[in-house]
């Protein structure tokens, strides 16, 4: 990270940072000590600081808590090996963030709030950055409408804010899940695409209905038909089907970066990738008929966790045993080993 100076820093008076029990940390429960805090008014950002973490005063009657223009981001910053701190990929997120508002009529954020503010935050709160092995601090930049008015139009404000917290190492525990043919996450069109609120709450209710089932989470399919695989709670799937790495392509999928990233170390490696349709058909039939060698979800909380039970239609499809899986083991050492900084960052994906 490099630094900027253009962002005043508000330091706190009371840091939490000697309560803090490292060696335990659950995610997103623990916030560090300093926040981001941008506001826009009348078409354009009116002030952008580091302050200390604390609550924030809003009109009951302010405009995200009705129609729900809010949206957000997960990132990670790591410690690496030499001392330093660096992101992982920010850039793509805030690229991504900046669709998701244009999706839902809200104002882009510009680099030097998003990225720009966001180093600022980390470089105040450096000591939050946890150390131990496997652990990280989470990123989370968000915006939502703060128009105290009860018509629906796009709010005339918004508050931009980046808050993080220490995170533990991740256990990726394998997952069983159950492929959704009822419940719809996104459709054609809608907002599938965009990280907005709503998508997550949506989602509650019927991955408490899997679970109950005994699943851990829900493939979703698509909305017209439920008969083609999208992606996985708050993660992309990737299979290794015959010599190739597959992941289904639509416009309701979040277009994940950890996905992304690992597409491109595949095609660094020589391995046939594509980006295109997976029916709950060719999945089911390359399971049976051991096409299928790999199944796993990929996302910023867990990297990558192996797949090893579908569940469709009542009955059971049992994948191989994750120690077994060359590929998968193979990216998550070296995702581990790029973003920790034990290996040359051949991609520039360290920020
Ligand atoms: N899909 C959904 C719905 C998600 O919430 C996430 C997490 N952001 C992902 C996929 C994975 O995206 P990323 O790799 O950028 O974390």
């Amino acid at each position: 990270m490099e630094k900027v100076h253009s962002i005043a820093v508000e330091q706190t008076q009371n840091s939490r940072l000697a309560q803090v029990d490292f060696e335990n940390l659950n995610f997103g429960k623990i916030m560090s000590d300093h926040m981001l805090l941008a506001e826009y008014d009348n078409g354009s950002w009116q002030s952008v600081k580091v302050v200390p973490y604390e609550n924030l005063s809003l009109s009951p009657a302010a405009s995200a808590l009705h129609y729900g223009q809010a949206i957000f981001e997960g990132i990670k910053a790591y410690s690496l090996e030499n001392g330093q701190i660096s992101i992982f990929r920010p850039d793509q997120n805030h690229i991504r963030f900046n669709k998701s508002a244009a999706r839902l009529e809200m104002p882009e954020v510009p680099e030097e709030i998003f990225l720009e503010g966001m180093k600022e935050l980390i470089r105040t709160d450096r000591d939050w950055v946890p150390k131990n092995p496997g652990t990280s601090l989470y990123i989370r930049p968000y915006m939502f409408a703060t128009e105290a008015a009860l018509g629906v139009h796009p709010s005339a404000s918004y508050k931009f804010l980046i808050i993080t917290s220490p995170v533990g190492a991740y256990y990726n525990k394998p997952l069983r899940v159950k492929i959704e043919t009822h419940f719809t996450r996104a459709a054609e069109g809608g907002v599938g695409f965009s990280k907005n609120a709503g998508n997550y709450a949506l989602s509650l209710h019927p991955t408490r209905l899997a679970q109950e089932e005994g699943f851990d989470q829900l493939m979703w399919t698509d909305a017209k038909e439920h008969a083609y695989i999208e992606e996985a709670g708050t993660a992309n799937l990737l299979f290794i089907m015959d010599d190739t790495l597959i992941t289904p392509s639509s416009e309701t999928i979040l277009r994940g970066i950890t996905r992304l990233s690992i597409m491109d170390i595949a095609k660094k490696w020589g391995l046939k990738t594509e980006s295109r349709k997976v029916s709950i058909e060719e999945l089911i039939n390359g399971i049976e008929d051991g096409s299928v060698t790999e199944a796993f979800a990929a996302g910023t909380a867990a990297t990558l966790t192996p797949i090893v039970e579908i569940g469709h239609e009542g009955k059971v499809y049992k994948l191989s045993d994750p120690a077994t899986r060359a590929f998968s083991n193979k990216v998550l050492a070296y995702l581990n080993d790029l973003r920790y900084g034990r290996i040359e960052d051949e991609f520039g994906w360290n920020l």
